[in-house]
């Protein structure tokens, strides 16, 4: 299982589908990709290889601003509802997730009554929990990616995108790998440097319990609390 994400100034689909067929040694059983551009978020996925992704996506669709996902199903059969990215009730947030939520179903339980499940995952309760924090709470993003993170029992690898917000990807991690990796006008994310050293080798390593504001000319990077991190990168030696 594996996540990418592109924040740029090309489009982001080929790099993206690359960058997943570079992680297809960590083992998945499904896969999607979400761009977002003036019309809003689009999410591609299904069941199998990213070859059949790749036959899914519609070629026509062009963004320059994306993430994408192999999953390794822990909860929720494999299945093209269950593969990501998922989405919220009202469609505001979409979400990669690898990893497990331990106390998803307590979360659900506490939290999410109202809600509509669209998959079997415990990754839905995130991008859930995520929408009712900003609408019910009036929190900002980052607010409420940081609300729902502190609520959370597991360990995740996380990239979102905000429908309101085209210029922004926010990660996170916690006991699963995740990388941001640094270019000249973009920024990118990846669970291994693999991924995209087809764009960059420059890469900032994240530690557990942090949450990144990756846009395409600054990443931020801050712990849970909001207290921000400095963190230079560091460069990576091709191993071929
Ligand atoms: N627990 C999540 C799921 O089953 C993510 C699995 C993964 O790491 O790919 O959908």
């Amino acid at each position: 299982c594996g996540i990418v994400g592109y924040n740029g100034f090309v489009d982001a689909k080929e790099i993206l589908l690359k960058g997943l067929e570079k992680l297809e040694y960590r083992g998945y059983d499904s896969a999607g990709i979400a761009v977002h551009n003036e019309e809003g978020i689009t999410v591609f996925k299904e069941k199998g290889r990213i070859a059949d992704l790749r036959k899914a996506v519609d070629e026509d669709v062009v963004s320059t601003v994306g993430i994408g996902h192999t999953r390794w199903a822990t909860h929720g059969v494999p299945n093209r509802r269950n593969a990501h990215p998922h989405q919220s009730a009202n469609g505001r947030f979409t979400l990669v997730h690898n990893g497990v939520i331990e106390n998803y179903h307590l979360l659900q339980k506490a939290y999410l009554k109202g809600i509509q499940m669209q998959s079997d995952t415990d990754t839905e309760v995130l991008v859930q929990l995520i929408e009712l924090f900003v609408k019910e709470e009036g929190l900002s993003t980052v607010e409420a990616f940081r609300k729902t993170l502190s609520l959370v029992h597991g360990s995740y690898a996380l990239a979102l995108l905000d429908n309101e917000d085209a210029g922004t990807i926010y990660v996170a991690k916690n006991k699963s790998p995740l990388l941001v990796g640094v270019g000249e006008d973009f920024n990118v994310v990846a669970s291994d440097a693999m991924a995209m050293l087809q764009v960059t080798d420059q890469f900032i390593e994240l530690h557990d319990k942090e949450i990144v504001v990756v846009r395409r000319d600054s990443v931020e990077i801050s712990k849970l609390d909001g207290r921000i991190v400095e963190r230079a990168p560091y460069k990576a030696e091709l191993d071929m």
